[in-house]
């Protein structure tokens, strides 16, 4: 089961149902739900269009897809992949709740960017089948996925996962659970200093995101790429940084502070550092 239809989560079910897994995609309620499958259905066909993908294949994808609004669903599910919203509250409940509804067996990963594994696995009885299993957005498109080891895990279930991952044609790298993990402990940082870069006026937005782009071989500068994760989210994770290592050099720049406070998020609000 994935749980949480949205950007990642239906991401996450269409490459598990593309590997031949059985997939039950579990949201909120059945518009979420249709809206997750809905926006897969599209993927998929741009894929047939490409050529990239048989018509049928398509087919028998989405028939590996089955929509669900109860967590109780899962009473069979061997894996549960939870990518629901950023908030400990929400993803501790979710736990608690499939840790009672689970195989005793089964093992529960989360997709979170940012919350500590090892806390999410406190709040089950069963901290040892509990890992992070971080997919890069957009799903589909990106290789990577960060492993993510609680205090508890236990060997054999982090390499249980790493050969999932595997299977569904991505490349898992190993590491410990620490704020930010690897992947948005460097990128956040990089992102915060092009922000701090742009407040003290040393270059343009578009000047900094060239530099970034040509100079360093990036496809895509920082600015822009905030602009894509969502501002918010940015200032979400460098405040989890801030906190879990009491460091002054994860300090939020204040002008990212002030784009959220103004609702600039990004391309999702239509207006961050470039208007959409
Ligand atoms: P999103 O808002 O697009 O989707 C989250 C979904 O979870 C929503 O549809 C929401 O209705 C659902 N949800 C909330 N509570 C639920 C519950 N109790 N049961 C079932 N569904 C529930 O968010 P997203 O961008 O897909 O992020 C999901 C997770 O993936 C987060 O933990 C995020 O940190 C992580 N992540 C995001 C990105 C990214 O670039 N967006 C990248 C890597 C990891």
């Amino acid at each position: 089961m994935v749980i949480g239809a949205g950007q990642m989560g239906g991401g996450i079910a269409q490459v598990a149902a593309q590997a031949g897994f059985d997939v039950i995609i579990n949201d909120l309620t059945t518009e979420l739900v249709e809206k997750g499958l809905t926006v897969i259905a599209k993927n998929l066909d741009r894929n047939v269009k490409k050529g990239k993908m048989k018509g049928e294949e398509a087919q028998a994808v989405l028939k590996r897809l089955k929509p669900s609004i109860f967590h109780e669903d899962a009473f069979d599910c061997q894996l549960i992949i939870e990518a629901a919203t950023e908030k400990m509250e929400i993803k501790g409940k979710i736990f608690a709740e499939l840790d009672k509804i689970v195989p005793a067996d089964a093992i529960l990963a989360s997709n979170t960017s940012s919350l500590p594994i090892t806390k999410i696995a406190a709040c089950t009885k069963r901290p040892e089948k509990v890992i992070g299993m971080h997919f890069m957005n957009p799903v589909p498109v990106m290789q990577l996925v960060e492993i993510i080891r609680g205090l508890a895990t236990k060997d054999e279930v982090c390499e249980k996962i790493k050969e999932i991952a595997a299977f569904m044609g991505k490349t898992p790298v190993e590491c410990r659970d620490v704020p930010g993990f690897i992947s948005n402990r460097i990128l956040q940082v990089m992102i915060n200093e092009a922000i701090w870069s742009l407040y003290e006026g040393v270059a343009t937005v578009e000047g900094i995101d060239t530099i970034m782009k040509l100079g360093m071989k990036h496809p895509m500068g920082p600015l822009a790429l905030a602009d894509l994760i969502g501002l918010d989210t940015v200032l979400f994770i460098l405040e989890v940084l801030m906190e879990g290592y009491g460091d002054p050099k994860y300090r939020p720049a204040p002008l990212l502070r002030q784009y959220v406070d103004a609702g600039w998020l990004g391309r999702k609000t239509g207006k961050g550092f470039y208007n959409y």
